[in-house]
């Protein structure tokens, strides 16, 4: 399995920058995980790839450019994008997005040849399948409702825990299998904001230290959704919890497991 995560913003000569504004992470090419940098970071040909879009939660830097893709996509969709999200997140999308006041209603639109999206809906803990993939869909503890993801395909196992602060059900879940591949895991605030993290249902490093205690397997672990401004004493705080399997995963790279 192969995911890469798709930077926010490139440099003046093309390249990835380091700072993750915005979530989205491609799965083998073809499966995008949110889509806060969906619509921005692709060139046509790999945009074309794309027909499935699971959204764990609704907050903009999940979703900014979820709207541009599909509208970019438009005029050569042979079949709808299928985003897939659970009935909660659908219901914000449709009242607070695809409203026809903040963008059109495109799950009501057509191009001609088909409509040019449609709504999966996402039950938690209840595994479903994209293509090679299954996916477990399990709730974490988010400021808003939201669930992390277990993606299996043949023998390998990832998990992605979108945005969340201290959370179980997640854990019990990846314990029960017989291995874990590899886990990304967010840390988006630095531990001298460790209030703030708390009360926003997001972690750091100290906090995810402690998380950590909850995984009975050992595994490659990469943080994710670091908040740009802290990223260097988050990136020194990572380090000095002395886990020689955690490390940052770098906006622009491709992972495979
Ligand atoms: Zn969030
Ligand atoms: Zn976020």
């Amino acid at each position: 399995m192969k995911i890469k995560l798709l930077p926010s913003t490139f440099d003046e000569h093309g390249h990835p920058c380091v700072e993750q504004r915005l979530s989205c992470y491609l799965v083998d090419d073809t499966i995008a995980i949110d889509a806060g940098s969906l619509g921005l970071a692709l060139a046509p040909h790999e945009r074309t790839a794309i027909r499935d879009v699971i959204i764990t939660h609704t907050h903009i830097d999940h979703i900014a450019s979820l709207p541009i893709f599909i509208d970019d996509s438009f005029e050569y969709l042979e079949q709808p994008v299928r985003v897939y999200a659970t009935a909660e997140n659908i219901q914000r999308l449709e009242d607070d997005i695809f409203n026809w006041h903040t963008y059109p209603r495109f799950s009501e639109l057509s191009n001609g040849h088909c409509r040019v999206m449609e709504y999966v809906t996402l039950r938690p803990n209840e595994t479903f399948s994209i293509k090679h993939l299954t996916i477990t869909p399990i709730p974490v503890h988010h400021a808003v409702p939201t669930v992390g993801l277990l993606l299996t395909s043949n023998d390998t196992h990832v998990a992605y825990s979108a945005d969340t602060g201290a959370t179980d059900e997640f854990w019990r879940v990846l314990n029960r299998l017989p291995h874990l591949d590899a886990l990304l895991i967010e840390c988006s605030f630095p531990n001298a904001l460790s209030k703030l993290a708390i009360d926003s249902g997001h972690l750091t490093p100290a906090l995810l230290d402690t998380e950590l205690e909850k995984l009975d397997h050992l595994t490659s672990i990469y943080a994710v959704h670091i908040k740009p401004s802290y990223r260097d004493v988050i990136m020194r705080e990572i380090a000095a919890c002395g886990r020689t399997n955690l490390r940052i995963a770098e906006p622009g790279l491709t992972y495979e497991w």
